[in-house]
């Protein structure tokens, strides 16, 4: 399986695991808990989980649920699958019945937002959905150009601004307005990506919301943060600012296929409290899958 391919590190990391359990008994319990909390740790689940999942099991062996070290782990898996599926496992795109049906990329530049727009049209295509692209980053001078590439390698339609100072609400707007009077399914638009400090982003990103909410009141149907996986726990400050200012719906995990840590996604699913709906795990068309959280914790813990 290609999805969860690049978890190496992590897989690594984790691979402790079985050998603490092969030899757990009840007296060693402390050593190895604490240990397996170590293996979390330096696989980016943050403090705050890895003690949570680990008391979790401590309380659990205490009370005799868990007699064995195949018990254990699997009640570690569960825990897991636990954390990535309580705050609601809707990995699929709300798309509302209004249509179109408006989707915004946000996050910082270099994630991967305007790759993953590109493979999401193309999933969309291939689903028989009349998509339309709209080029909202236009502050990186290359990004429209990059987007005019997947339009073509998509045969998708596209927007782009006509001009050098057209404000990013506008060509959002623009896009929405067209996709309303020509029957498009999905509006999909990219944003601007410059350092998240920068307040004029946010400021920019609540005027494309706005802007396009202003053509139709339901949209945006869905406003997804795309954070690149090999960033660790870091992308837990920038994806707080994002939601805190922006409302995010949904995220997308980037470059998985590379060095990420699988921690990171537990733990950004957890602070956030949102759904992974994708994970880009190459920078080919096809690169980009729905996350099966089931799927991830076998591949984590194989
Ligand atoms: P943006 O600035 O957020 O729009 O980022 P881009 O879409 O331009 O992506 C930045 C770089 O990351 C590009 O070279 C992409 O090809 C690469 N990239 C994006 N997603 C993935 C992924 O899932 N895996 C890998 N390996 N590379 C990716």
């Amino acid at each position: 399986e290609k999805v969860f391919s690049g978890f190496s590190k992590t897989r690594e990391n984790l691979a402790v695991v079985d050998e603490l359990l092969l030899y757990w008994n009840l007296a060693d319990t402390d050593r190895v808990l604490d240990e397996l909390e170590e293996a979390l740790l330096v696989s980016d689940f943050g403090p705050r989980i890895s003690f949570k999942i680990v008391d979790g099991l401590r309380e659990d062996i205490l009370a005799g649920k868990l007699k064995s070290g195949s018990e254990i782990k699997e009640a570690l898996k569960r825990s897991v699958l636990q954390l990535l599926t309580s705050k609601g496992n809707k990995s699929d795109l709300q798309l509302g019945f209004r249509k179109p049906a408006v989707i915004m990329v946000v996050g910082v530049n270099g994630g991967g937002k305007t790759t993953s727009l590109g493979k999401l049209a193309s999933r969309l295509k291939n689903e028989g959905v009349k998509v339309l692209l709209a080029a909202g980053d236009t502050f990186r001078a290359a990004a429209s150009e990059q987007l005019e590439v997947w339009a073509e390698r998509t045969g998708s339609e596209i927007v782009v601004a006509e001009g050098d100072k057209v404000k990013a609400a506008s060509v959002l707007s623009q896009a929405v307005r067209k996709g309303k009077e020509q029957g498009y399914d999905v509006v999909l638009c990219d944003t601007s990506g410059r350092l998240h400090t920068n307040y004029s982003l946010m400021e920019e990103l609540v005027a494309c919301k706005k802007a396009v909410a202003k053509v139709i009141p339901s949209a945006p149907n869905e406003i997804l943060l795309v954070l690149d996986g090999t960033t660790g726990l870091n992308m837990l400050p920038q994806a707080r600012e994002f939601n805190e200012v922006v409302g995010i719906t949904g995220l997308i995990l980037t470059k998985l296929d590379g060095s990420a840590r699988g921690g990171c996604v537990v733990s950004v699913v957890d602070e956030l409290g949102i759904p992974v709906k994708f994970v880009g795990v190459g920078e080919g068309v096809d690169d980009l899958q729905p996350f099966d959280a089931e799927a991830f914790v076998n591949a984590i813990f194989s």
